[in-house]
C-alpha cells in the first residue's frame, strides 16, 4: 500500500478551537490507527498536556509533531482541497460531501497536493467564515434528533472512508496493471482433462465405454476451482505418477 500510504500522509486532520486535550489525543489515536499522521492543531485552548498523552495512547508520536497555528487559513495555506465537517445543516447552501464521497475525493486529491479535514470546536463547530474556507462540507449522517458526534468519533469515521477508499484503488489499480496469476490455456485445460480420464480409465473409476457424467462433474469441479499455473502442473504430476505406478505394477504382475 505504499503509494496509497504517501497519500494518505498528504491529508491532514485539522482540530479548530478544540477545548478538551483528552479529544486531541483520542484524535490522534483515531488518526494513527487509519493510516493518517498529520495532525494540525489551530488555536486550541490548551496545547497537548498529559490527558492527551494518556488518551492518545499508541499514537504520541502524532501528538509530539502536531503543528500548532493561530488560525484557520496559516493551518490549510498549502492545500488545494479544504473539507470541512459539521453535524448541523447551515442556513447557507454549500457543495456537500458524503463521508464516503470524501474519502474519495480527499484520497484522488492528495496525489497532487495536500489535503485538510477540517473539524470544529466541541461546543459550537466551526464558524461561518471558517467553513466558507472550505470547498466542500461533509455531514456524517446521524439520528436527526441527535447528530452531534463526539470529536474524535467523528475524526475516526472520516478517516476510516479515506482508508476504505485508499484500500479501493489499491485494489483497482491492481486489477489495472494486471492479475499476476498466471493461468493454463483452454488447450492445457483440455489436455489436463484428457490426462485425467485416461489415468482414471486406467485405475478402472472410469470405465471407457461408460464414462456416465464423471468428467463433466470433474470439468465443473476444476472450472469453479480455476487452478493456476502451478497447481495445473501439480495435477499433471500427480496423473503422471498414478500413471508410473500402474506400470511398475503391470510389469511385475507380468514377471
Ligand atoms: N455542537 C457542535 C458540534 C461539535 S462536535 C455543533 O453543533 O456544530 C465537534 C466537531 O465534530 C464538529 O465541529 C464537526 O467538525 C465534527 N462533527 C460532529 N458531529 C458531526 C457530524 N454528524 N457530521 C460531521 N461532523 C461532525
Amino acid at each position: 500500500m505504499s503509494e496509497q500510504t504517501n497519500r494518505l500522509e498528504q491529508i491532514k486532520v485539522v482540530l479548530v478551537g478544540t477545548t478538551h486535550t483528552g479529544n486531541i489525543g483520542s484524535v490522534a489515536r483515531a488518526m494513527k490507527t487509519m493510516g493518517l499522521s498529520q495532525l494540525c492543531l489551530v488555536a486550541p485552548k490548551t496545547e497537548p498536556d498529559g490527558q492527551a498523552y494518556a488518551l492518545s495512547a499508541g499514537a504520541s508520536d502524532i501528538l509530539a509533531k502536531a503543528k500548532v497555528y493561530d488560525n484557520l487559513a496559516q493551518a490549510v495555506a498549502d492545500c488545494a482541497l479544504v473539507v470541512g465537517s459539521s453535524a448541523r445543516s447551515r442556513t447557507m447552501r454549500w457543495p456537500m460531501l458524503t463521508p464516503r464521497e470524501c474519502g474519495f475525493k480527499a484520497l484522488q486529491e492528495a496525489e497532487q497536493a495536500p489535503v485538510a479535514l477540517v473539524f470544529g470546536r466541541e461546543s459550537s463547530g466551526l464558524t461561518n467564515e471558517e467553513l466558507q474556507m472550505c470547498q466542500y462540507h461533509v455531514c456524517i449522517d446521524a439520528n436527526p434528533e441527535y447528530t452531534s458526534l463526539n470529536l474524535a468519533m467523528a475524526v475516526q469515521i472520516l478517516c476510516y472512508e479515506v482508508r476504505m477508499a485508499a484500500l479501493i484503488s489499491q485494489e483497482e489499480s491492481a486489477v489495472q496493471v494486471g492479475d499476476p496469476t498466471v493461468y493454463p490455456s483452454a488447450q492445457q485445460m483440455e489436455n489436463f482433462y484428457q490426462h485425467l480420464e485416461e489415468a482414471l480409465s486406467h485405475t478402472g473409476f472410469i470405465i471407457k465405454q461408460h464414462p456416465g457424467v464423471v468428467m463433466t462433474k470433474l470439468k465443473r469441479l476444476f472450472t469453479r476451482a480455476r487452478p493456476d499455473d502451478v497447481e495445473y502442473n501439480i495435477l499433471r504430476g500427480i496423473l503422471t505418477s498414478m500413471q508410473r505406478l500402474e506400470k511398475v505394477d503391470q510389469k511385475s504382475t507380468k514377471k
